[in-house]
């Protein structure tokens, strides 16, 4: 029997039930209690710790007085994209982190409020923000993830008109397709998407700029254009056997299964997953949950390098996904069928010179070549840059990090913005989606700044 023979497809009910959200929500009782707890701490640690300042101990604070369209108000205002970022921020690093009674007993579960409030908002068909009387303006934004949704929404608030050019079948970014199922059930971002549309924004999906529109049109029929893209695909190894099959781009593996129907047939399969990133552990993650007999990680680095937070770590152990330290892939191998089933590694070991990024580098350990049985291998070794797209705007950029001046947020064509994943400089980790809302908002404010002083020179 071939190895195409022998893995399948979870059934759809497995498939559902492995991939529903696997934290559950507050109940009224819990939420009341914790939100009880809360110090409301004056100039509170918390709000500076959110990338977007939400005013935590006020959103808690009306979940305790039971006014929760208030407590979801005060979250979305700050963060667009504030029910996502309830279930996907790393909390214990940043607002929870900050919480002064961590010290004393437990921090308080804000991300789990913050869920609670915004949740109830989700169910109860909430319209929580209205379109600011129109100012005659009109702004393009590029890329419909949480920076454009972000930008898009505080656009409208201040009166532009705006057009969201998104290349996916939906909106949402990485939040509608990147981000595993039982973390961040697809719907939640949809909501978003939804809130941002009920402000007249409009969101063209299906369409690419530079193929269905061009950088030229978008110049002519808009006063503005944000840039926020976000990244691309996950880049090639560069080693043999790349072309197998059995062999994944970690960010289409995730998103094919963002879907009701079971993707791939991996039930029983030996998955490799390369990288130790976010993106890394979300396919490890995926793969146990579609059937895999067995699920290792291989990291050329120690855990200690490793860019995943610790969190996604402990989750991974807990799913039973090992890790294969000081690792690195030196070719894939293929049977008849040109099926993968073999993965080449190498062990390395950590020299004493330091890389720009301060990690210490890995070297191969020369003769020290072994092969792990594979039936899948995805790569997750970061994404590629949209080089394409930014140099068809013509925009100053290093590495396909686009150049932007921090006050402005322009690049340098003055007319076009640009903030999230595509201003992201390289060797930092990964972005979070809270700090791309964040600068999604930062980005429209600037555009309005610049247009309301536009008019005020005129009227001098
Ligand atoms: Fe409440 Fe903790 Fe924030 Fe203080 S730091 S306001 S206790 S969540």
């Amino acid at each position: 029997m071939n190895q195409l023979n022998r893995l399948t497809r979870l059934s759809p009910e497995a498939f559902a039930s492995n991939f529903a959200e696997n934290v559950p929500g507050l109940t009224r009782k819990a939420a009341m209690e914790e939100s009880n707890r809360c110090l409301y701490c004056y100039d509170a640690p918390c709000i500076k710790a959110c990338p977007t300042s939400i005013n935590i101990p006020s959103f808690i604070k009306r979940i305790a007085t039971d006014n929760l369209k208030g407590s979801a108000t005060a979250i979305m205002e700050a963060n667009p994209v504030g029910a996502s970022c309830a279930r996907v921020c790393p909390t214990e690093e940043l607002c929870e982190g900050a919480c002064v009674l961590n010290d004393e007993s437990e921090p308080i579960k804000i991300g789990l409020l913050q869920r609670y409030a915004t949740d109830w908002a989700m169910e109860s068909g909430q319209t929580l923000f209205k379109a600011g009387p129109s100012n005659g303006r009109k702004v393009a934004v590029i890329g419909g993830g949480p920076a454009g949704l972000s930008a898009a929404r505080e656009l409208a608030r201040e009166g532009f008109a705006v057009v969201i050019f998104e290349a996916k079948s939906m909106a949402g970014g990485l939040d509608t397709y990147g981000i595993v199922s039982f973390r961040l059930p697809q719907p939640v971002s949809l909501w978003e998407v939804r809130q941002v549309e009920k402000l007249g924004v409009e969101i063209r999906t299906g369409v690419r700029v530079g193929v269905d529109i061009s950088a030229a049109q978008l110049a002519e029929q808009y006063d503005a254009i944000v840039l926020a893209a976000g990244m691309s695909s996950v880049p090639s190894l560069g080693i043999d056997g790349e072309e197998l099959e059995g062999v994944y781009d970690a960010i289409e593996y995730v998103e094919g299964t963002k879907t009701d129907v079971p993707p791939f047939a991996i039930q029983g399969a030996q998955v490799a997953v390369i990288g130790a990133g976010n993106t890394a552990i979300d396919a490890a993650t995926c793969s146990v949950r579609l059937g895999a007999s067995n699920v290792k990680m291989i990291y050329r680095r120690t855990k200690e390098e490793m860019t995943a937070y610790d969190f996604e770590y402990e989750f991974a152990k807990q799913e039973g996904v090992e890790f294969s330290w000081l690792t690195a892939p030196k070719r894939m191998i293929g049977d008849s069928f040109g099926r993968v089933t073999h993965l080449e590694c190498v062990r390395m070991e950590l020299s004493d010179v330091t890389g720009k990024d301060g990690r210490r580098t890995p070297t191969v350990v020369e003769g020290s070549e072994f092969l792990y049985p594979v039936d899948a291998v995805i790569l997750a070794i970061g994404q590629k840059r949209h080089l394409g797209l930014i140099e068809l705007l013509g925009l100053e950029h290093n590495q396909g990090v686009v150049l932007i001046d921090e006050a402005t947020r322009r690049t340098s064509n003055p007319q076009i913005y640009a903030a999230g994943d595509i201003v992201f400089g390289a060797g930092q980790g990964e972005a979070m989606v809270v700090s791309a809302a964040e600068q999604g908002k930062q980005t429209a404010y600037a555009i309005s700044r610049f247009f309301a002083e536009k008019q005020n020179t005129a009227a001098i």
